[in-house]
């Protein structure tokens, strides 16, 4: 028993519908996610195995794993992410070594079989992590281009500072939310241009931003900077994150500490976690850095991924989605291990559970963008949906669905999805000042 590489290609599941070509979970996968089913109604950790959840609350009775009885029964990934990279792998290469073909001992074992195997379709998917704090990068230069141009100047379109810091804000954890989670169209302070005093109203400008949100495992100490190849060793995994974004509001409000209200309602992530383990394979080089980064922001290795993501709206009465957008993560200028040690520099302590949104990801190309901010230009080029309808932001009734894969040969390790539908605006009973 036992694999020397979990990442092999060549390795084939007992589970048939890992074996699938362009299936999401594949034994070279073996992502993390919280989950509940109406058998048992207590949130527990999981690994997605093809169309299946292999239960490790249940495993880890075994002792076929290297943790402690109970680590896996818990409502969140934290007390496993909290045990450090080394026991990651090791746990890993034991799921993995139950899961291949070779291996029968759950196969050829009654009562774990039935039990142990939860179908993906039977589950409700949970928030996967305690999230202890939440913070929104901007790294994609594309995306910082296109958005400088539309509210600044063209020709001056990044920042002075955007080459030499992985530029941020502060998010709220407390909205981040799992994918499915309805979303309710914010409300907040919106002035118009042809007004003297802002009003109180629904967005009207309702956005997504295409991420990925790296999840970090292990913690700093206050005080205390970290390398990057360090940092890149603090990263439990990646999700499809959702940066919902409200553009009325934020740019009433985003001068000079920026986004604020406008980001903080929703945050979306999908369910489960891609182990940095699982994405090693998928190393590439980032772009050029130039002019080069300070020294402790200096990457020697590959730290970027060659992960394909796409995005999907479908309006509530359509029956099928659009794909909006296709791009790649792989385009991102500063990579999340720098993210991370930007972060920490200072001396700020990184906590496990901390999650880091690595900026809307957006491609050189029209249709590779990342916001409907950017894909309509800011309204003037309205989308065409395969329904005939038009979209310059979002409306209610739309779902947003946004996935994304690495292909390997002959497999893929997938994300899954991330989708939220937006809801109406809740009531409000606030008087208007001028009544
Ligand atoms: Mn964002």
């Amino acid at each position: 028993m036992g694999t020397n590489n979990p990442n092999d290609p060549s390795l084939k599941s007992w589970i048939e519908s890992a074996n699938q070509n362009d299936c999401h979970f594949p034994v070279q996968n073996l992502p993390y996610g919280v989950f509940s089913d109406k058998k048992n109604s207590s949130k527990r950790v999981g690994v997605a195995i093809g169309e299946k959840i292999l239960d490790l609350s249940l495993i880890e009775k075994t002792h076929l794993l290297p943790v402690a009885e109970g680590t896996f029964n818990q409502p969140s990934v934290n007390a496993f992410m909290a045990l450090g990279a080394s026991v990651w792998k090791e746990t890993r290469n034991a799921i993995s070594s139950i899961l291949v073909q070779e291996n029968r001992t759950i196969h050829d074992h009654a009562v774990l079989l039935d039990q142990a195997l939860v179908h993906l379709e039977d589950a409700s998917m949970h928030l996967p992590i305690e999230i202890s704090e939440y913070t929104d990068f901007y790294s994609s230069r594309e995306h910082a281009t296109n958005v400088g141009s539309m509210f600044r100047d063209p020709k001056n379109a990044l920042m002075p500072n955007w080459l030499h810091i992985p530029v941020a804000y502060n998010g709220r954890a407390s909205t981040v939310v799992v994918s499915k989670t309805d979303i309710h169209r914010p409300l907040g302070q919106i002035k118009l241009p042809d007004q003297d005093r802002p009003i109180l109203g629904a967005s009207k400008k309702l956005d997504m931003e295409l991420e990925m949100g790296a999840i970090v495992g292990t913690s700093s100490k206050m005080g205390q900077p970290i390398h990057v190849e360090k940092a890149n060793e603090m990263i439990f995994g990646y999700v499809i994150l959702n940066d919902w974004s409200a553009r009325d509001i934020q740019v009433w409000e985003y001068q000079p500490l920026g986004p604020f209200q406008a980001k903080a309602f929703a945050t979306s992530i999908s369910p489960w976690i891609v182990t940095r383990d699982a994405l090693e394979p998928f190393r590439v080089q980032g772009p050029e850095q130039d002019p080069q980064p300070l020294p402790y922001l200096k990457q020697e290795g590959h730290y970027n991924y060659d992960l394909n993501l796409s995005v999907s709206l479908k309006p509530e009465t359509a029956n099928t989605r659009t794909i909006i957008s296709k791009t790649n993560f792989k385009y991102m200028y500063w990579s999340s291990p720098q993210q991370l040690a930007h972060h920490a520099v200072c001396g700020c302590r990184m906590r496990c559970g901390d999650l880091l949104g690595s900026g809307t990801i957006s491609g050189s190309n029209s249709d590779s963008y990342g916001s409907m901010l950017e894909l309509t230009w800011n309204g003037k080029n309205p989308l065409t949906l395969d329904s005939g309808e038009k979209r310059i932001f979002i409306e209610d009734g739309d779902t947003l669905a946004m996935t994304g894969w690495c292909q390997g040969k002959n497999y893929r390790v997938g994300f899954g999805e991330v989708s939220g539908k937006i809801k109406p605006a809740i009531e409000h009973s606030f008087h208007r000042d001028d009544k």
